[in-house]
C-alpha cells in the first residue's frame, strides 16, 4: 500500500472527526517539544518524531478538507515577494 493509501484507510478506518481530534493532539505534541527544546536543548530526535507526525496527520488533514494547494502556492507567492 501506497503512503496516501495507507492514510485514505486510516481515515475511512477510524472516521474524519478522530483524526482531525489526532491533529489537533499531535500539533500540542509538537508544540510542547519545540518549546521543551527551545528552552532545555538536549536532543531534537524528540522534535523530529513529532515532525513526522504532524507531517502524517497534516497529509490527513488534507485528503479531509482538500482545495490546500492553492492557498499554498499564494502564500508561497507573497513569501517571494516579500523576500524580493
Ligand atoms: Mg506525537
Amino acid at each position: 500500500m501506497k503512503h496516501r493509501e495507507i492514510l485514505a484507510y486510516a481515515i475511512r478506518a477510524y472516521g474524519e472527526q478522530r483524526q482531525i481530534d489526532k491533529a489537533v493532539e499531535e500539533m500540542a505534541e509538537l508544540t510542547a517539544a519545540l518549546l521543551h527544546y527551545r528552552e532545555r536543548g538536549g536532543s531534537a530526535d524528540p522534535v523530529r518524531e513529532e515532525i513526522a507526525d504532524v507531517g502524517i496527520m497534516l497529509d490527513q488533514l488534507t485528503l479531509i478538507f482538500g482545495g490546500v494547494d492553492p492557498f499554498r502556492e499564494r502564500k508561497i507567492s507573497r513569501l517571494r515577494e516579500r523576500l524580493g
